[in-house]
């Protein structure tokens, strides 16, 4: 036996690192196992490279558009290559921040291909590691289209993002969070851009009102969107693809699958753990502590039902942990988990749609104000953003919050808070917002509730 510790976590991601730092602070003798990179895919591979190849898209665009606010200078050009340079420092400097992190709380950091032994220990080459607990956060790996391998030409997201050269014309394949995306950052590049959704509207999970805002403005971006339509007979050549995708067929430069993923567990030694699976094999089965089927053993994040994202993941983590630990703790409310997308406008929202409200037996009442309708929307140029509420008619409860607007992601913290802390929205709609802010348009939203937004 290597070493003994009272936690270790298997994966740096959003849910490992955390996960890692909460056992530490509770005196937990701690390690974690990262086969990659410190601060995992999130960190190094998806979320933040993408928002700051987005970032950089934003830029891009208004600096296109400055003339109108009184700057104006020579014709602005994209430098690829420091594009790219910049999102795998801001990468780098994040990943060596969480290292720092794990020094700074103690935490061995162990570099290598971590599995579950049968009495559920740890295993990192040759070496073995007891623990009292172990927790799983080992994330998910993006699946293709069915019979569509990736490589080449066919991108997941990741390729999508780290392209060498900018493509003149590119096809994403799923219009969730990812994929628009992707669509929102390469449209503003300049590439063209078809958008392809098998389901009938773009974000499917997002409410209709904020999908059919952010449709209209994806089109005036000149993205091509198709809905209800599946990709099929792709042919991946040297230097395009193409495909079909309903009646119609298409020739790009890349093709990028940013659909569904699946829980990254090859290797791991669930079976001889005794963790089980559960949703066909595409989840690990957990309690609402995150115990999976062996007491021992915990899961988080990407490898756990629900939403896909690092926010839910840490807070599991978290939970794990704490439980592991011994110390209070309670589970995640899994319905004040927040979407956010960072396409342009972004898109956040938290709690039920009004279809999903009115389909769980509430009687509804909805709030809705454009952000334009402030003063600040005018001032930053929110023109499209909007905020709708859907309250509980009876008890004035906040339901579902959703948001479409330049800063979305985050406006939508302070109605994930009105939930939290059971707050009405006849509370929300008497709590003085700061002038001029976008925020403005949540009090308002608050007020059309019952009629009286001011700047309606
Ligand atoms: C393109 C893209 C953009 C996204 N943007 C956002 C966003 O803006 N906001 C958001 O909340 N979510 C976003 N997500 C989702 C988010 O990335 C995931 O929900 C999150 O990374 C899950 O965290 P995790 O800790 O479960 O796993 P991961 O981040 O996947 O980390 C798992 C780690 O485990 C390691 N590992 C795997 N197996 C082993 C093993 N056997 N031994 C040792 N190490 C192992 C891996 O190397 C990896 O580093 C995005 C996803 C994608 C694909």
């Amino acid at each position: 036996m290597a070493d003994s510790f009272d936690q270790i976590v298997i994966g740096g991601g959003p849910g490992g690192y955390v996960a890692a730092i909460r056992a530490a602070q509770l005196g937990q003798k701690t390690a974690v196992v990262e086969r990659d990179k410190a601060g995992g895919r999130c960190l190094n591979y998806a979320c933040i490279p993408a928002k700051t190849v987005l970032r950089t898209a934003e830029i891009f665009h208004e600096a296109q558009s400055s003339a109108e606010l009184g700057v104006v200078g020579n014709d602005v050009q994209l430098d690829w290559g420091a594009l790219h340079k910049r999102r795998e420092d801001v990468s780098a400097a994040l990943s060596g921040g969480v290292e720092g992190l794990w020094k700074k709380n103690k935490i061995e950091f162990v570099h290598g291909d971590a599995s579950l032994t049968a009495e559920g220990n740890v295993k990192v080459g040759d070496e073995t590691y007891e623990a009292k607990a172990v927790t799983l956060a080992t994330g998910s790996v993006a699946l293709p289209i069915p019979g569509v391998e990736f490589g080449g030409r066919v991108l997941e997201t990741w390729g999508a993002w780290s392209l060498p050269e900018r493509p003149n014309k590119i096809a994403v394949v799923g219009a969730g969070a990812s994929g628009a995306e992707l669509a929102s950052a390469y449209a503003r590049f300049g590439t063209e851009v078809l958008l392809i959704e098998m389901l009938d509207q773009i974000l499917p999970a997002e409410d209709k009102d904020i999908a059919k805002v952010v449709e209209r403005v994806f089109k005036k971006q000149g993205i091509d969107i198709s809905t209800g339509a599946p990709v099929e007979n792709v042919e991946a050549g040297e230097s395009s693809v193409k495909f079909t995708y309903g009646d119609q067929s298409a020739e790009v430069d890349y093709l990028c699958v940013a659909g569904g993923r699946a829980p990254d567990v090859e290797g791991l030694g669930l079976e001889e753990a005794g963790v089980e699976l559960e949703e066909n094999g595409r989840k690990i089965k957990v309690d609402e502590f995150q115990r999976t089927t062996n007491q021992k053993v915990f899961a988080i994040g990407d490898l756990v039902n629900q939403k896909a994202l690092a926010h839910k993941a840490s807070e599991e983590g978290v939970i794990a942990v704490e439980t592991a630990a011994g110390v209070e703790t309670h589970p995640v409310d899994q319905n004040l988990i927040v979407g956010a997308t960072f396409c342009a406008p972004q898109v956040a929202s938290v709690g039920l749609t009004e279809a999903q409200a009115k389909e769980a037996g509430h009687e509804v009442k909805v709030g809705k104000q454009k952000i334009a309708g402030e003063g600040a929307g005018v001032v930053y140029d929110d023109k499209d953003g909007l905020v709708k509420l859907v309250v509980d008619a009876k008890y004035g409860e906040v339901l579902g919050a959703h948001i479409v607007g330049n800063r979305a992601c985050d406006m939508i913290a302070e109605l994930v808070a009105t939930q939290a802390l059971e707050g009405g929205y006849q509370e929300l709609s008497r709590i003085v917002h700061p002038h001029p802010t976008v925020s403005e348009a949540v009090l308002d939203a608050a007020r059309a509730v019952d009629g009286w937004a001011i700047h309606a």
